[in-house]
C-alpha cells in the first residue's frame, strides 16, 4: 500500500477518459470551502482528467481548457471557493512548498486539487480526502478513495 494511505476502498472501475471525467464531476459535488483533494497515481493514470472533470463541473469551463500546472505547481481558478490545482511533480521538497507560500491555500478559504501529493504529505490536513488512480490497461483504471 503506498505510504500515506489509509485503508483504501476500490469506489469504482472508470472504463475510459468520459467515465473518468463523469467520475469527477460527482466528486466535485462533495467539494466545498476547505475541501483538500489529494490525487495519487502514476503518470499517465488520470489524475489530470480526473481534475478536469472536477474544474468543468464547478466552473462551466471546458474540459479542454484545464491543463496540468506542470512548470508553475499551480493554477488557480477564481471562482467561489477559489480552486487551486497544484501538479508538485517536480517540487523537491515540502520546503519549497512552504517558500512558495503556498502554505495558505491549504488553508479554510479554497478547494485545493493536488496531483502529486507525496511531496508535500506531512504538510496535508487531516481532512485530506485521498483519491488514488491504478493504471489497469490502457483504458481502463481502479479509483480508491480514502
Ligand atoms: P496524469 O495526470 O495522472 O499524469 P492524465 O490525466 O494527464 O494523467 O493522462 C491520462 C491519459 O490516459 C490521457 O492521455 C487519457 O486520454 C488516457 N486515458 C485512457 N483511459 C483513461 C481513463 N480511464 N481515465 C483517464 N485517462 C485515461
Ligand atoms: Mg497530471
Amino acid at each position: 500500500m503506498r505510504a500515506g494511505l489509509r485503508k483504501r476502498q476500490l469506489a469504482k472501475i472508470l472504463n475510459n477518459e468520459e467515465e473518468t471525467l463523469a467520475f469527477g464531476q460527482s466528486l466535485a459535488q462533495g467539494l466545498k470551502k476547505g475541501s483538500v483533494l489529494a490525487l495519487y497515481g502514476d503518470l499517465g493514470a488520470g489524475k489530470t482528467t480526473l481534475v478536469k472533470g472536477i474544474v468543468s463541473a464547478l466552473t462551466g469551463i471546458e474540459v479542454k481548457e484545464v491543463v496540468s500546472p506542470t512548470f508553475t505547481y499551480l493554477q488557480l481558478y477564481e471562482y467561489a471557493p477559489l480552486i487551486c490545482h497544484f501538479d508538485l511533480y517536480r517540487m523537491k521538497t515540502a520546503a519549497q512548498f512552504i517558500e512558495m507560500g503556498f502554505l495558505d491555500y491549504l488553508g479554510e478559504e479554497g478547494i485545493c486539487l493536488i496531483e502529486w501529493p507525496e511531496r508535500i504529505a506531512n504538510l496535508l490536513p487531516a481532512h485530506t480526502v485521498r483519491v488514488e488512480l491504478v493504471y489497469a490497461n490502457e483504458k481502463a483504471r481502479g479509483v480508491y478513495v480514502s
